[in-house]
């Protein structure tokens, strides 16, 4: 005999929520699951009324769960808020190009306007065309860092007040992990802050922080959400699948471990005497950066100049190579020096291509 919902409503049970291992029926999930977003957005105070929210939409179940989500308590409770959708198009052919298509249902079908940026227009350079430059080592690299600063620019396009990411617990503790992992003390102590400071004062904010990711496959499943759930053609970020596996093992253990790390991170102080990174302008694109010249700057320098693996490494290494460069831009030279690495005043990128940064 099929067991009862656990709200007591009557019905009988047709999941049970990972999260909670409650068992409910699916009007009784609906509602859980939209009451603890609506309690997320309310505690944190994510919105002030009268604003405006871009919506980050990829396509995937995390972003459309968003959407409908954010769309759903807007107009249940009333936050007055006006909905954007915005999506990065990194130009990788049979993957993005058919999640677009996804998004601009969810466009249609939510009647929320959408804003696609691209790769191209913005950095001269599509997903395909990187990966056949750089290879599928570091793809995800340049393609986290490049998309970050997408969003961050189609934001400011938009004029939005607010950024509203798909992240969800599941991507939070893996980011926690990570960062312990790779001892990134900076990250780890904002990694798990539901609202960050992009600093160019509009706030990301994360309303499904406390979602489980079981849990929005499950919504988005019920609700019959229309999503696109193909994974990425280029391989995807090796040590970020370490710290997924990990998780996925401690979760089959005992699922609050996911709860648990989030809190850990929450409540992790880091040491005064930790250095911290200070964040000030790119000098050359004028967005937000804890160095002189920021990451995607230093990303896209490497790929106009044939030097790839700039910027794959520390930054005071490529200050170096930035300086180096700079510096042989102007120096004439009858290419007999072992040291010199120009022709004239174009760069041999091989020789860069042998230093290991
Ligand atoms: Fe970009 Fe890597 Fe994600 Fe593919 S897997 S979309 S290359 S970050
Ligand atoms: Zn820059």
């Amino acid at each position: 005999m099929p067991s009862k919902c656990s709200a007591k409503c009557g019905r009988n049970a047709v999941l049970k929520r990972p999260k909670t291992g409650d068992s409910l029926c699916k009007e009784c999930f609906f509602e859980a699951f939209e009451n603890e977003v609506h309690f997320t957005v309310t505690k944190a105070k994510l919105f002030k009324p009268n604003t405006t929210v871009a919506i980050g939409a990829s396509g995937g179940k995390d972003s459309t769960v968003l959407a409908y989500v954010l769309k759903l308590l807007n107009e249940k409770y009333d936050y007055k808020l006006k909905l954007f959708l915005l999506s990065i198009d990194e130009g990788i052919t049979g993957y993005r190009d058919d999640s677009l298509d996804t998004v601009k249902q969810n466009r249609d079908d939510y009647d929320i306007p959408l804003k696609i940026l691209s790769y191209k227009d913005l950095y001269g350079w599509t997903m395909d065309e990187i990966v056949a430059e750089i290879g599928r080592k570091n793809n995800c690299t340049f393609c986290g860092v490049f998309r970050r600063q997408a969003l961050d620019r189609g934001a400011n396009l938009l004029k939005v007040d607010y950024l509203a990411t798909g992240h969800n617990a599941d991507d939070i503790a893996e980011t926690v992990l990570m960062n312990i992992l790779r001892g990134d003390v900076a990250r780890l102590s904002r990694c798990t802050s539901i609202i960050t400071d992009s600093g160019d004062g509009i706030p990301r904010v994360k309303p499904l922080k406390y979602c489980y990711e079981k849990e929005i496959v499950m919504y988005a499943y019920f609700r019959k959400l229309v999503y696109f759930s193909t994974e990425c053609v280029f391989a995807p970020n090796a040590y970020r699948g370490h710290a997924r596996i990990l998780l996925k093992d401690l979760e089959k253990i005992d699922p609050a471990v996911i709860m648990n790390i989030i809190h850990s991170g929450e409540t992790m102080k880091v040491s005064e005497h930790s250095k911290m990174p200070t964040l000030t302008k790119c000098t050359r694109c004028g967005y937000v950066s804890s160095q002189e010249i920021c990451k995607a700057c230093v990303l896209l320098e490497g790929l106009n100049k044939g030097l790839p693996r700039l910027g794959i490494g520390k930054s005071s290494k490529v200050k170096r190579i930035l300086e180096e460069n700079e510096k042989l831009k102007g120096a004439s030279c009858n290419g007999e020096d072992n040291k010199c690495l120009c022709s004239g005043n174009d760069l041999k990128p091989s020789k860069f291509n042998d230093l290991k940064i």
